[in-house]
């Protein structure tokens, strides 16, 4: 009867071998579940927003008509270019356009508009690891001898696909040298040869290289579409979301829809799964939007009460001065706007109700000063002693300024507000007084210029009719030195060859 060998019960069993190559050997895991810790096993792989929803078909990409038509017409029509260059902001999709462009070209179905996206081409241009779609960071590869090495491969024909596609990214990097050793290979490549390049900053490429591609400008996006696209994939991902909070995070964005998704992650792990406009705000630094309509309402009825509670609120907030002082000027635009142009104006940062009473408590010319007031105080933002008190300065000026209809207790804001309407006047006046001295010292300043521009001229023709004299009496000196040695010469019967430092000259010449 064979013996069971049990262990002791005070040994722990032995662990189960996570290396399949050597399994007889008892091995720990780097990853143990701690006590607390949610997971086992390696750490669980989590791909950011911007790369899981990287579009995979011309069809998914926001925005960006203009480039994705030209470029479909030049597939299906068959007239595609050999060198493009695609130029933009950051994370407007100048590498996602080059890549799909990539898997059209290269897609087992044939060169198409509508790449599969299932054949092992498209999965592995996808999956970065084609290896005909070169993809090269130009910013860490300037050197001439990089750009040399890439060009000796370009002869050879694709290993795979059925073009060779170079994607250059960041390619204002390249040196002068790289440039100059690229062009050749660039206007005339090999018929299996694709250029892709990408850049941010258009202008820092040579005029030589500009010529030799097809250059497409990408857009910044809309707020509409950054908005559109974010709730497409919070609807896709089964996340819960305010809409207040992505108009929020679209702003912020400018225009990048990569920057709105790196938000929208960061918002996500803020909120712990679920995007709010409390969180958001605050990740933000900014205010919701009833703070700014408070504001706004405050200073137009001049309302100080309110108006100290709410500066006190947003002091004690954290918020980013700056994008506050931002969205103020939104708003005045937004006023003015809806003064001026009427119905069908609206406003991202508040309600309509409380743009058409803006719109209808303000004077145009209220508005108009006001956004001057906080444009400039947004402007001197960084000389104030902090933000806060900057700030807080810019709303106490606007209200300062305000014109002081309903109380007259204060003396301070007619006198503060009088140069304002005064300035049109003394600026009628200062026509009449002003353009006679005004026209006498530019006139006077011209005349000196042109004095001074007329002796500088003559300096100079003295100096090169002097310069020439030189030049005629050397002339002259050597010829007449010369005729008297002709004449020495001839007085003493020798020859030109005669002269010692000839005959030395000729012996060097035979010797040598
Ligand atoms: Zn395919």
């Amino acid at each position: 009867m064979p013996t069971v060998l049990r262990w002791p019960l005070s040994v722990p069993p032995r662990r189960e071998a996570v290396n399949p190559a050597r399994p007889g050997r008892e091995q720990r895991s780097r990853f143990e579940r701690a006590p607390g810790c949610g997971w086992q096993g390696p750490p669980p792989f989590y791909l950011v927003l911007a790369r899981k929803w990287r579009p995979r078909r011309f069809a998914e990409l926001v925005g960006q008509q203009h480039v994705v038509r030209a470029l479909v017409n030049g597939i299906v029509t068959g007239r595609l270019h050999h060198a493009f260059l695609f130029t933009g902001t950051r994370g407007v999709g100048k590498t996602t356009i080059a890549r799909i462009l990539a898997k059209a070209l290269n897609c087992e179905t044939g060169v198409t508009a509508e790449p599969c996206g299932v054949c092992s081409a498209c999965k592995d241009i996808d999956a970065g690891r084609f290896v005909d779609l070169l993809e090269i960071d130009a910013a860490s590869r300037t050197k001439v001898d990089d750009t040399r090495e890439l060009l000796d491969n370009v002869i050879y024909a694709p290993s795979r696909g059925r073009y060779k596609v170079y994607l250059i990214d960041e390619v204002h990097m390249l040196s002068t040298h790289s440039f100059n050793a690229l062009l050749k290979t660039l206007e005339e490549p090999p018929p299996h040869v694709k250029f892709l390049l990408a850049t941010t900053d258009p202008q820092k490429l040579p005029v030589t290289v500009l010529s030799r591609c097809l250059q497409f400008s990408l857009k910044r996006l809309e707020r509409v579409e950054i908005d559109t696209q974010m709730r497409h994939i919070l609807d896709a991902e089964q996340v819960s979301y305010e809409l207040p909070a992505l108009a929020a995070l679209a702003r912020a964005a400018d225009g990048s829809l990569r920057d709105a998704l790196s938000l929208l992650d960061q918002a996500l792990a803020f909120g712990s799964g679920a995007v709010r406009t409390e969180d958001v705000l605050s990740m933000l630094g900014t205010i919701d939007r009833r703070a700014l309509a408070t504001l706004g309402e405050a200073l137009m009825t001049g309302d100080r009460a309110v108006l100290r509670t709410e500066l006190k609120r947003i002091g004690e907030l954290s918020v980013d001065y700056s994008g506050l002082l931002s969205e103020l000027l939104v708003l005045w635009h937004d006023v003015a706007a809806r003064q001026v142009l009427g119905d069908g104006i609206e406003s991202e940062l508040v309600d309509d109700e409380v743009l058409v009473r803006l719109a209808e408590g303000l004077s145009p010319e209220d508005v108009q000063l006001y956004y001057q007031l906080t444009l400039l105080a947004r402007r001197d933002l960084d000389l104030a002693p902090d933000h806060r008190t900057g700030f807080e300065m810019a709303i106490l000026r606007l209200i300062a300024f305000k014109p002081a209809s309903g109380e007259g207790e204060q003396p301070k804001p007619p006198t503060l507000r009088a140069p304002v309407p005064a300035a049109p006047p003394v600026a009628r006046a200062q026509p009449a007084m002003q353009p006679q001295p005004i026209a006498a010292a530019c006139r006077w300043r011209a005349v000196a210029t042109c004095t001074s521009l007329l002796r500088r001229r003559r300096r100079v023709a003295t100096y090169t009719s002097l310069l020439r004299r030189r030049r005629r009496v050397a002339t002259y000196t050597s010829l007449r030195r010369r005729s008297r040695l002709n004449r020495v010469r001839r007085a003493s019967g020798l020859r030109w060859s005669d002269a010692p430092s000839c005959a030395g000259r000729r012996a060097n010449w035979q010797r040598s």
